[in-house]
This record gives structure tokens, C-alpha cells and sequence, in this order.
């Protein structure tokens, strides 16, 4: 069970009247990518989560792991894995990827990702709602603390969008939901193993992330409606693992605009996270990285707010396609029937095959983006074909 460390009673002093240049609701993989853009910007850089950083992990945290190394995150590896393995009720295929995932510690990579983020200030609160629009267009946030209020707001609060009107409210909102269990571990393993079954779920997967003393074992249903903990029991049995350390959260599957009445959105709170993979992690780092550069501009005299917002939904308008066809294939997918399936993984599972549709998957955010010197990733049609050849 998670032990609550966040800040309660006497220190949590009224933060009503606060003022910041950048306000950030969220300080998990989004919101701190965002802070982190702005390091030495001299901007004021208010960051507000209801839990401390790191205090609550919301994934089973495997990443690419030449986006933590970009991002100078190494120090929160747990495990390599340098192989992915797919099990279908008629066989099983393993691949070698052109590169490697690794499991890392939550609390340790929110750490490290903070001490970058120099001057920018942590509070504890919870955030409410969206106030009102001040005569100098600055944004109030109405929070648990009081109404704090900036020019330069981000929503980077997860799937419920918290700062947009509706809110998602699952199951009618176009999320995916998933649990896992932590049961102890050996440190064996060198795959990230992926279980595609309807036995074990519908339309969705289960997998085993091992993560040195630990597994992260888990289903993930795209279908809101699934409930997801019989299915992790069971697999979590299967695997002989103890099914310990609950862990569940929805997570989106359908690309959202990044900007909504002059907020910003990064990350689940719009749709960052791919459908398909359920990996939303480095498309956090990756959009909320774009994010920060746009507000650095501003807060540098080099934009202003509408310039921002318009540069930031056009890069996330930009990135409409690889969503699209992920989304298509997480419909297309769970349809197969299983020995087809099967015969579409070996097919991939030629060596040039993989390299190239795993290489085209990394590019959709690559980690060369949080260089600022290397050019936004492009879309590489041939790679695509070969992606789409392979599962026609
Ligand atoms: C079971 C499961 C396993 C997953 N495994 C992986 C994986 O291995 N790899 C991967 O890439 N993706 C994985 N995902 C998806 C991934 O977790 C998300 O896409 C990712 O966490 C999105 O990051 P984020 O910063 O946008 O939002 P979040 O990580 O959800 O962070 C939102 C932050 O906002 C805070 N917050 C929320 N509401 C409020 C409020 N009202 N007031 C104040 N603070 C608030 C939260 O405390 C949190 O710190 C998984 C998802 C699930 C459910």
C-alpha cells in the first residue's frame, strides 16, 4: 500500500493570491517535462500535484530507453529488456528490437526529472476547477489551497482533463483501462512480455514487465466497459506470482486537442498516450517537452500566449497520423483470429521487419527531440508501408 507522504494539517497554508508566470497542474512524466523546458528561463514556475513528486506511480514504467537516457534519467533503471515476446493462444514469438525498453523506478525517475527543473516551485494541492479570466488575461485555478493564477497555464493532470469542461468520465469517454500487481521478483528476464488472448481479455493484452526485485503484471482492456482485476489475478496465478501491490488507472486511446480556452494540455489530460501500445510515458516527455519550449518562448519575450498555443496545437495536429493508424490497429487487432494473428507476428518477426516497424514506432516520438539542437522527428513513409505490408 502506498504510504501518504503529501503534506497535510498545519503546512498546508492557504496558496490563495498566489501568482506565477507558468502554473503547472501535474507533476508526473507530462508536467515535469514542462517545468524541466523551462530550467533558466527566470520565469516563476509554479507546479502543483495533489500527491508529492514521485509519491504515487501511475504505470507499470517501462520506457525506451534511449528516451531516459536523453533525458538523463539512467539513474532509474531497473531492468534492460532488450526483447519483446508476444503470446497468442496458438504460439508465441520473440523479437530482438533495434532498441531496448527499461523498467524504472517512479520514484527515482520524478527525482531526477525534478532536479532539473531549477527554480520552479512544488506545492501540494488539489486542483479543482478552472476560474476566472482576470483584466490582464491571466488564468485563475481554483485548488483545495485556494485560487493561484497565471498567464501561462498547463493541464498535465492524466486522462480527466481536469481543467477542460465536460471532463472524461469513463466509460463514455474513449479510455482504456488497466491494473497490475508488483509480486517479487528475481531479476531474471530480458523480455517484455505481451499476452494477446481473449481467454484473457476481449479487445486489450495482458504483460510482465520485470523490474529487478519486482514484476509489474497487468491487463489492459479498450473496451471501458471490461473490468480488468479477475483477468490480472488470473494472469498473475499463471505466472505463479502473487497477486500483490494493486495498481490500476484509465488511460486514453484517442489523440485530443493540446489547447482548449488558452490552457495547455500535455500528455493524457490530451490524449498523449498511443493506442495500440497503451504507452503514453515518452509521449508525455515528448509533448510535454514541445510544451515547455513554446512557454519558454513567451516567457522569453520571443512569443506570446497566442502564439504559443497555436504553435503547440499545430505540433499536436501534426502527429495526427501515427495516432490514426494506431488506433486502427488496436480495432483491427483484437479481431484476428488467433492463428492469423500468430501468422502475422512471425512475419514481423523477420529481423528487417522489426527493425523497421519498431524504428518507425520510436520515431513517432523520438528521443532525439529532447536534444533541442536535433529536428523534430519526421514521419518516414516507406517504414510505414513496411508496418502496414507486414499486418495486411
Ligand atoms: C496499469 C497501467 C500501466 C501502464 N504502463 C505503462 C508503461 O509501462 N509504459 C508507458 O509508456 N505507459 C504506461 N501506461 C500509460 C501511462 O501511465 C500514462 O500514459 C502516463 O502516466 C501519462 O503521464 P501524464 O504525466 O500525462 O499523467 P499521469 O502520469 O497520470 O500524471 C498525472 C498527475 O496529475 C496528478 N493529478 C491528477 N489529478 C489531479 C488533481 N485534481 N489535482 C492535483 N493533481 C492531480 C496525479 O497525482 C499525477 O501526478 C500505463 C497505464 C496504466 C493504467
Amino acid at each position: 500500500m502506498t504510504v501518504r507522504a503529501t503534506s497535510r494539517g498545519a503546512q498546508r497554508t492557504s496558496l490563495e493570491g498566489t501568482r506565477a508566470e507558468v502554473l503547472i497542474c501535474g507533476a508526473s512524466f507530462a508536467g515535469l517535462a514542462v517545468a524541466r523546458e523551462l530550467a533558466g528561463s527566470g520565469a516563476s514556475v509554479l507546479v502543483l500535484d495533489r500527491y508529492e513528486i514521485g509519491e504515487r506511480q501511475t504505470s507499470a514504467c517501462a520506457c525506451p530507453t534511449p528516451w531516459l537516457e536523453a533525458l538523463g534519467l539512467g539513474g532509474s533503471i531497473k531492468q534492460e529488456l532488450p526483447y519483446m515476446s508476444f503470446t497468442t493462444p496458438s504460439g508465441s514469438a520473440r523479437y530482438r528490437l533495434p532498441w531496448s525498453w527499461s523498467s524504472f523506478d517512479y520514484r527515482q525517475l520524478c527525482e531526477l526529472l525534478w532536479a532539473q527543473c531549477g527554480d520552479a516551485r512544488f506545492e501540494t494541492a488539489k486542483v479543482e476547477s478552472i476560474g476566472q479570466r482576470r483584466a490582464d488575461g491571466s488564468i485563475e485555478v481554483v485548488t483545495d489551497r485556494g485560487t493561484i493564477c497565471a498567464p501561462l497555464v498547463v493541464d498535465a493532470l492524466g486522462w480527466r482533463r481536469v481543467l477542460s469542461s465536460p471532463h472524461y468520465q469513463p466509460p463514455q469517454a474513449p479510455l482504456s483501462r488497466g491494473l497490475e500487481v508488483h509480486p517479487p521478483h528475481d531479476g531474471s528476464g530480458d523480455a517484455l512480455e505481451i499476452w494477446v488472448e481473449r481467454s484473457i481479455v476481449r479487445r486489450g493484452y495482458g504483460w510482465r514487465v520485470p523490474a529487478g526485485d519486482e514484476a509489474r503484471i497487468g491487463v489492459g482492456s479498450y473496451d471501458p466497459n471490461q473490468h480488468v482485476k479477475e483477468p490480472t489475478v488470473a494472469l498473475a496465478a499463471r505466472l505463479d506470482s502473487d497477486a500483490v501491490g494493486y495498481q490500476g488507472n484509465w488511460f486514453p486511446h484517442r489523440l485530443r486537442d493540446a489547447t482548449e480556452n488558452e490552457i495547455f494540455f500535455a500528455g493524457d489530460s490530451a490524449g498523449h498516450c498511443f493506442p495500440l501500445s497503451g504507452e503514453g510515458i515518452r509521449t508525455a516527455f515528448y509533448f510535454g517537452i514541445a510544451c515547455g519550449r513554446e512557454l519558454r518562448k513567451v516567457v522569453e519575450g520571443r512569443s506570446d500566449r497566442a502564439a504559443a498555443l497555436a504553435a503547440y496545437e499545430s505540433f499536436n495536429s501534426g502527429h495526427k497520423r501515427p495516432f490514426a493508424i494506431a488506433l486502427a490497429l488496436q480495432r483491427v487487432i483484437p479481431a484476428l483470429p488467433p492463428r492469423l494473428l500468430t501468422a502475422v507476428l512471425a512475419v514481423i518477426g523477420n529481423q528487417r521487419i522489426v527493425d523497421r516497424a519498431f524504428g518507425w514506432y520510436l520515431k513517432q516520438a523520438a528521443p532525439q527531440f529532447a536534444d533541442p539542437a536535433q529536428p523534430p522527428n519526421a514521419t518516414e513513409q516507406s517504414e510505414e508501408r513496411v508496418l502496414a505490408g507486414a499486418l495486411r
